[in-house]
């Protein structure tokens, strides 16, 4: 049988939506370059892995996709396994050794060198490594969009500066910085033009967006600039910092209609002691100044937060803060992690490592407390008319299915409704809630 010119690709993407447009800038590459991609891991000659490694949890599911695609390798048709991404990028000098079915790999500074990795692996060649400076690579370039083609992804940045005591992103991702603010309209436009109707701003850090390129925050510029120079309806910001939350950013929010009501910020803890401890900046009065401001200023915002549970040292009584905290401000979507000792990273190295029962009861507590929060807004929902951007249609419950401007995608709930019309995807309805269903709204589309 002849050998094919060129494999056929197979690409696995994990991890954030940070990544995914990694993977969506490497797949605009691949198309490009002449690849066929295939949907079909059983199909492809060469799967490319783009890993997640920023906590135990991720880098297991990047090793089991691995170790799953290795499996092909050894029974059927697949030659190569090429592994990008985070956990490439961190285990460089480990994965050959650790991981024999892998044949090249790829960091996160050199995804614009995809094609020559697959090119070496389909010559045979074993060992291509690649590890450009993230700092030095060009962070737009085209894209597929793998996301539903009325949503997309608008990365704005890269890196991050804040050096949070537990995380290895820093060390992963580099040093923060923004793309020229030009750069991202004509990839917005382009995203509109491919039909999104939502853009949701990503970085490590979006609200520290611009302070490197142009020495001062500009997301609320970028987001006026984005309103009024795409064909975007939604605009959603993801993974704000407390610190950086401007009253310019807090204005843009409440007095454009493009921008939802909408925002996410980690806070990660309140104890002031937890906070010191995690190298946060600002204290647990910024913090509940910051939600305070967003609160008045935007009533009615849904605010996303997520918070770290059995960080060293964490007491009882910290903890109880923190339960506190939940139950006062009633955030619309809130997660926990219970925190992952993650090696390379200060925080390592602490004294008083939190016994992972402890850390398993804590997050337990504080997600039965959200849970309850979740419940009571659920039951207040109820005859209240939102608008839904459609996203399909579910044969099993007959329900159509989607989100409002206070849910983004993949991470918040969805809100179930039952129309007469044939709906599209991407189709806004106005949906009046009659009931819920576990974590999520069910209603029927408003005649
Ligand atoms: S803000 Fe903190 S947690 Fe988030 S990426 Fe930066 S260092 Fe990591």
């Amino acid at each position: 049988m002849n050998t094919p010119t060129k494999p056929k690709i197979g690409f696995i993407s994990l991890g954030c939506p940070k990544n995914q447009v990694d993977t969506e800038v490497m797949l605009h590459a691949l198309i490009d370059a002449g690849y066929e991609i295939t949907a079909e891991d059983v199909e492809a000659d060469v799967i490319i892995v783009n890993t997640c490694a920023f906590i135990d949890d991720a880098k297991k599911e990047s090793i089991d996709n691995i170790l799953d695609v290795a499996w092909l390798k050894k029974n059927r048709q697949l030659k190569g396994i090429i592994v990008c991404g985070c956990l490439s990028e961190r285990y460089r000098e480990q994965i050959f050794t650790e991981l024999p079915e892998v044949d090249a790999l790829v960091g996160v500074g050199s995804i614009h060198d995809i094609v020559e990795a697959v090119e070496s692996v389909w010559s045979g060649k074993r060992g291509y490594a690649s590890f450009g400076d993230i700092t030095k690579m060009d962070l737009g370039g085209d894209r597929v969009v793998t996301t539903p083609s009325y949503t997309a992804y608008l990365k704005i940045a890269e890196g991050c500066d804040n050096r949070c005591t537990y995380c290895a992103i820093p060390y992963i991702r580099g040093r923060f910085r923004s793309r020229p603010m030009e750069d991202v309209l004509a990839e917005a436009k382009d995203l509109c033009r491919l039909g999104a109707k939502e853009l949701v701003v990503v970085a490590q850090d979006t609200s520290r967006y611009g302070e490197d390129l142009y020495g001062e925050y500009k997301l609320a510029e970028l987001l006026r600039r984005l309103s009024a120079e795409t064909d975007a309806v939604w605009l959603r910001v993801l993974y704000c910092y407390p610190d950086k939350i401007t009253d310019e950013l807090i204005d843009e929010i409440a007095d454009d209609p493009k921008v939802c009501k909408y925002i996410d910020i980690p806070v990660q803890h309140i104890s002031d002691r937890v906070l010191r401890r995690m190298n946060r900046h600002g204290d647990s009065g910024l913090v509940r100044s910051v939600f305070r401001r967003l609160r008045e200023r935007v009533p009615g915002i849904a605010i996303r937060s997520t918070a770290i549970v059995g960080f060293p040292g964490e007491t009882e009584e910290d903890f109880e803060q923190l339960c506190e905290f939940v139950k006062e401000v009633r955030f619309r979507h809130f997660g926990a992690f219970p925190y992952s000792r993650e090696e390379g990273t200060p925080a390592y190295d602490l004294p008083d490592q939190i016994d992972e029962q402890v850390k398993q009861d804590r997050y337990d507590a504080i997600m039965g407390i959200q849970y309850d929060i979740v419940a009571e807004r659920l039951e207040k929902m109820k005859g209240a008319t939102v608008t839904v951007l459609c996203e399909g249609y579910d044969p099993v419950s007959g329900h159509f299915y989607g989100r409002s401007e206070f849910d983004a995608p993949e991470i918040d709930g969805r809100i179930f409704f039952t129309s007469k019309r044939k709906l599209i995807e991407g189709e806004f309805v106005r949906v009046r809630i009659t009931d819920s269903l576990d974590y999520d709204p069910v209603g029927e589309e408003e005649e």
